[in-house]
């Protein structure tokens, strides 16, 4: 039927092509189907192949000779291997677990030269690049060999077949989890953070360990899944930061983490995340699962209002009656942020607004107090509470008067858009 349907087409062409050139030039069955390969495709069908399509050529019309392809002037051969770059592709790709592959591969320029050559002087208005027909057919037995799904989009693997230097280059794509982790311990950062002295190398400085502190988030969740995953490196990318000093609480803050090279894909996550569980981690995942990096991109980009405790000692006199009318006078409040003293070595110094939501106390006891506080996305809490030598305004102490000292910071809660509990 497709054999028919290419019969059709290709007839009244032929009658006006010369195919003289391939006299000096002579190439084999599918190099010379292949200059028709968009002619008799039949719908979602296979179609035939390009070696048919040469055969059918040849038999109704008076073209020179093909050759055997090892002898072809244009793919000198390779057209007839396959077979072979398949299998080399599947050597390679099989020590690393993945659901879907890419092909692709690199040709010798001056076969690509060739094959312009041949469809300046014969036809390329039906053609099919030599690289789309390799990539095709390799891949095809690459999926019935191995069963695995060719994906064009997001493969987990590309595998780059050299068809000059026979050899396979592998992409291996990250695997990404997606999860939400709380800190039970303070002075843990979020990511790693190398030494500011040797940059990571290790010096006196940090003990040869290379980092300034021990451990971060990133290091206690990346290394709980690389134990089933292998992998290179990790990245983590975290809907917002806490300070290091500060606990997150609550649901936790949504995070993906990145395995950079992972050997395994499919992890049991249940694993995992009760091996996380173990308070001496000082951190802790869980609502684990697969993830991408469209995912990354949709939490870095996220504004969520977050609720806080913040603690500290009220340093001079005030009255309970006064603390409550100004805590009263800040909620629903936009405040003024110049950049704190604490972070202005490391971005540039100006003016943020935000709007504090709602403000409570949480707790009063003599000189001691604690503030519950819902706040925008990139409010400095701190500030809010102490002023800042005057940099935050309206403040808690600015507006009573003294000075507060603040103690503890924690995140309760991150108001997510994807929280059902979040309005
Ligand atoms: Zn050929
Ligand atoms: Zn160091």
């Amino acid at each position: 039927m497709t054999l028919k349907t290419f019969h059709d087409s290709v007839e009244p062409l032929l009658g006006q092509i010369d195919f003289t050139f391939l006299k000096d030039n002579r190439i084999c069955f599918t190099c010379l189907g292949r200059i028709f390969a968009k002619l008799g495709q039949d719908g979602d069908e296979e179609g035939l192949s390009n070696q048919v399509r040469g055969q059918e050529i040849k038999r109704m019309k008076d073209v020179p000779d093909p050759t055997e392809p090892e002898d072809c002037w244009l793919c000198e051969g390779i057209t007839n291997d396959y077979p072979r770059f398949a299998s080399m592709a599947i050597e390679k790709m099989k020590e690393w677990e993945h659901d879907t592959f890419l092909l692709g591969s690199k040709f010798d320029a001056e076969m690509v030269e060739k094959e312009e050559l041949i469809w300046s002087e014969i036809s390329g208005e039906f053609s099919e690049p030599i690289k789309a027909e390799f990539n095709r057919e390799v891949g095809k037995l690459v999926h019935i060999e191995m069963g695995k799904e060719p994906e064009f989009s997001k493969p987990d693997i590309v595998a780059v077949i050299d068809t000059m230097y026979e050899s396979v280059n592998l992409q291996i794509s990250p695997l990404y989890i997606y999860g939400r982790y709380t800190k039970s311990k303070r002075g843990i950062p979020q990511t790693r953070w190398p030494c500011r002295q040797c940059m990571g190398k290790g010096c006196s400085k940090c003990d040869n360990t290379g980092k300034l502190y021990q451990t971060s988030v990133e290091e206690i969740v990346a290394q709980e899944v690389m134990k089933y995953s292998g992998g290179k490196d990790h990245r983590f990318h975290g809907m917002g930061r806490e300070d290091i000093d500060a606990l997150m609480k609550g649901r936790g803050r949504p995070f993906v983490v990145e395995i950079k090279e992972p050997m395994k894909r499919a992890l049991p996550l249940d694993k995992i995340m009760e091996a996380l569980q173990d308070p001496d981690l000082g951190a802790s995942a869980t609502e684990m699962r697969p993830s991408d990096n469209d995912e990354v991109v949709r939490i870095k980009s996220a504004r969520s209002d977050k609720q806080y405790m913040i603690s500290g000692i009220i340093q001079g006199d005030f009255s309970e009656e006064k603390l409550k009318e100004v805590v009263a006078s800040l909620g629903e409040k936009t405040i003024d942020q110049k950049t704190p003293t604490r972070v202005k070595h490391r971005r540039a110094d100006k003016i943020r607004k935000r709007k504090v939501k709602t403000i409570s106390i949480l707790e009063l006891s003599g000189d001691r107090v604690a503030f519950a506080i819902t706040a925008e996305a990139g409010t400095y809490i701190k500030e809010l509470v102490h002023g800042d030598d005057g940099r935050t305004i309206p403040s808690v102490a600015g507006e009573l008067g003294v000075e507060i000292k603040v103690e503890e910071l924690d995140v309760l809660e991150i108001l997510d858009s994807d929280d059902p509990g979040a309005d």
